[in-house]
């Protein structure tokens, strides 16, 4: 299976496109294996967030605490 190939040269920078030529498979599958593996994280804390299947809208925060934290950083009070 090339899926870890494909997300190792994901990880050193490659391109779809020259990641595909290398491992002689379509873009479109090359495409569709990182997207798979890309995993939303809070935009706080870092955790991995666990989307539900079939929920569109994505979610950016763990928590509403992790929420609260980052509009706080974001609107100091003076
Ligand atoms: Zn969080």
């Amino acid at each position: 299976m090339n899926k870890e190939k494909v997300l190792e040269l994901r990880e050193s920078g490659l391109s779809y496109g020259q990641i595909s030529k290398l491992l002689d498979m379509s873009r479109s599958s090359v495409i569709s294996i990182v997207k798979r593996s890309q995993e939303p994280k809070c935009q706080w804390c870092g955790k991995r967030l666990h989307q539900k299947p079939g929920y569109h809208r994505l979610k950016i925060f763990c928590s509403d605490a992790c929420r609260l934290k980052s509009w706080k950083a974001n609107h100091p009070t003076k």
